[in-house]
C-alpha cells in the first residue's frame, strides 16, 4: 500500500471531504462535515457498511450530557477528565484528554437534536473507571442499531457513500498533501478520486498478526475477536506520510466472550455480584478491577477459559439484553438447582465452586476481606438457582494510532501537522494511556464518534 507520487493527469472527479471507512467514525465524520456546508464522499471496503461498530454494544461515554441531566444524573468533563487520567494512572496526554472529554457531550447532544440519534445513559452500567454513570446508547443499545441510525442520518444529509471501494494507496506530494486516492473495486478494476481533505476512519489493526507482534508482542498470537478489515490500513498511511503515532501498546481486551460460541456475553452480570471462576473452580482477580484487563486474566488462565457464575436475579434483570438472549436461544447459558448441579454442568469441580460462593458469602459478611480485594458493596446475594456460561479473553479493538490535534488533524513526527490529513476512531490514538488497563468503558465509540465529528468540522473548514 505505497504513497504514490502526483497523477500525471488531474483526477477525472474530485471530492473535497474524501472519508476512508463508513463506521461510526467515517459516519459521523460525513455528518459533521455536510452540516458545515461540505460535499462529501465515503468510501467504505465492505458491500454494506458495518465494521467493529456494528459489533459493540453502541455504548459511547460521555460527561455533561443533556440525556444524563434528563435522568438527573451530575456529571461534568471536568469529572471525565479526572477518571480518565486515575484510570491510565497519568500516562495519556492530558491535552489530548481535555479535548475528548470536553467534546463527547456535544457530539452526543448534536447526533440527538441535529440527527435524530435518541441517546439515553445507561443506567446499568456503574464503575469500572467510571465515577456516575455516563454510558450513553441508543434504546436497542447494539452496535447495529448505532450504526443503522448513523446511516440513514448520512442518507438524509446527501452525503455519498461508495460501497465495495477498497482504499488501497494515497497519492500524496512531497509536503505530504494527500492529492486523492486509489480504490480497487470487487471485479479487479481501480479508480482514482482527488480529494481537499482525507479523514482515515479505518479503523486499528487488532486482525493484522505482523502489527500486533511488532507494538504489542506481549499479545502476539493472542486470541482476537474483532472486525476483519481492521488491519491498520489507515494507520500505515498516516506514518509513510511521517504521521505521529502515539500509544500504539494499547488495545481492549474483554474476558466475556462466550465460549466456543464466539458471542460477546453482557458484563452486566459481574458488575451486579457475578463473578468469574477458572476451570478449577477459583476466582483469579477482582473482576470489577478493570474490564478491559481482565480480558488478558482470562487468556492467562487454563485452557484459556473462565466462567461467569450468577443467579436468577440477575439472569431476569438482564435476560432482555441482545447478546444474553442471543447466547439464551443457543444454549451457551447453563442453569441448575444447586450449584453441585451447575458445576456438573459446566465440567468443573462442585466442591471448589462451592468453597468460592462460601467465601464471597462470608466476606460480604464481614467475617473476612475479599481474598481478590474486590468490593461487594451494594451488590446482589447469589441465591439459587445459579447460572454460568464458559467464556474467554479476546483482544477487541487496538488504541493506539496516529496521533492527531484538538481538530482531529495527524500531527507529523517532529512538530506541526500534515497539510490535509485527519483521523479518529481505531485509526487515531485513544486516550487509554499505552496498556490494556487504561481503557475506560465505552471509549471506543466515543473516540470513534467525538473525532469523527472534530474532524468532520476542520475538513471542511480547510477546503471551503
Ligand atoms: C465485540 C466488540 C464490542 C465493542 N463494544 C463497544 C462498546 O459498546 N462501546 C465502545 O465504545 N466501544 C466498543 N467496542 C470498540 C468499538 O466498536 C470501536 O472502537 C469503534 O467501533 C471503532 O469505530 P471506527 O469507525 O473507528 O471503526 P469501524 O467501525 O471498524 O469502521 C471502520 C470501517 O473502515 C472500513 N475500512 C477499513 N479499511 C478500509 C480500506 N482500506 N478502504 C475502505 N474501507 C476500509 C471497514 O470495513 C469499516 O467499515 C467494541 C469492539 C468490539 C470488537
Amino acid at each position: 500500500m505505497p504513497i504514490l507520487p502526483p497523477p500525471a493527469d488531474p483526477f477525472a472527479i474530485t471530492v473535497p471531504v474524501l472519508i476512508a471507512g463508513g463506521g461510526a467514525c467515517g459516519l459521523t465524520a460525513a455528518l459533521a462535515a455536510r452540516g458545515a456546508g461540505a460535499e462529501v464522499l465515503i468510501l467504505e471496503k465492505d458491500a454494506i457498511p458495518r465494521g467493529t461498530t456494528s459489533m459493540s454494544q453502541g455504548t459511547m461515554c460521555a460527561a455533561g450530557t443533556q440525556a444524563q441531566k434528563d435522568a438527573g444524573i451530575e456529571d461534568s468533563p471536568e469529572q471525565f477528565f479526572e477518571d480518565v487520567m486515575a484510570k491510565v494512572e497519568g500516562k495519556s496526554d492530558p491535552d489530548f484528554v481535555r479535548v475528548v472529554t470536553r467534546e463527547a457531550a456535544p457530539t452526543i447532544d448534536w447526533l440527538s437534536a441535529d440527527h435524530g440519534i435518541p441517546f439515553a445513559v445507561d443506567t446499568s452500567w456503574k464503575g469500572l473507571g467510571h465515577s456516575v454513570q455516563r454510558l450513553h446508547a441508543p434504546p436497542e443499545k447494539t452496535g447495529e442499531d448505532l450504526l443503522g441510525r448513523l446511516l440513514q442520518a448520512v442518507e438524509r444529509v446527501g452525503a455519498d457513500l461508495l460501497t465495495d471501494a477498497n482504499l488501497t494507496d494515497l497519492y500524496a506530494d512531497d509536503s505530504g498533501r494527500v492529492l486523492g486516492v486509489r480504490i480497487a473495486r470487487p471485479d479487479g478494476s481501480h479508480e482514482d478520486i482527488g480529494c481537499g481533505a482525507l479523514i482515515l476512519a479505518t479503523c486499528g489493526f487488532a486482525n493484522n498478526p505482523d502489527m500486533i507482534a511488532e507494538f504489542i508482542p506481549d499479545m502476539a498470537g493472542a486470541h482476537v475477536f474483532t472486525w476483519e478489515n481492521s488491519l491498520g490500513d489507515g494507520i500505515r498511511w498516516g506514518m509513510d506520510l511521517d504521521g505521529a503515532v502515539a500509544d500504539m501498546s494499547s488495545f481492549q481486551g474483554y474476558g466475556a466472550l462466550a465460549h466456543p460460541q464466539e458471542l460477546l456475553f453482557n458484563y452486566n452480570y459481574v458488575i451486579d455480584g457475578g463473578v468469574q471462576v477458572n476451570r478449577n473452580g477459583e476466582r483469579f482477580s477482582d473482576e470489577m478491577a478493570d474490564v478491559s484487563g481482565q480480558g488478558v486474566k482470562v487468556m492467562r488462565q487454563p485452557d484459556h477459559i473462565a466462567y461467569m457464575i450468577y443467579d436468577e436475579t440477575l439472569h431476569n434483570r438482564y435476560k432482555h439484553l441482545h447478546e444474553t438472549r442471543q447466547a439464551l436461544e443457543i444454549g451457551a447459558v447453563k442453569n441448575a438447582e444447586t450449584i453441585a448441579d451447575l458445576a456438573s454442568a459446566l465440567d468443573i469441580p462442585a466442591g471448589a465452586l462451592q468453597q468460592t460462593l462460601t467465601d464471597i458469602a462470608d466476606s460480604k459478611g464481614g467475617k473476612h476481606e475479599d481474598a481478590w480485594g474486590r468490593d461487594f458493596t451494594g451488590t446482589h446475594d447469589l441465591a439459587p438457582p445459579y447460572y454460568g456460561i464458559r467464556v474467554t479473553g479476546a483482544i477487541y479493538h487496538t488504541q493506539g494510532g496516529l496521533d492527531v490535534d484538538a481538530n482531529a488533524q495527524v500531527k507529523r513526527i517532529g512538530g506541526g501537522v500534515l497539510p490535509n490529513l485527519f483521523a479518529g476512531g481505531g485509526a487515531a490514538r485513544g486516550i487509554s494511556g499505552p496498556t490494556c488497563s487504561g481503557y475506560i468503558p465505552a471509549s471506543g465509540i466515543c473516540m470513534a464518534m467525538t473525532l469523527g465529528r472534530l474532524a468532520g468540522q476542520a475538513a471542511a473548514r480547510l477546503t471551503s
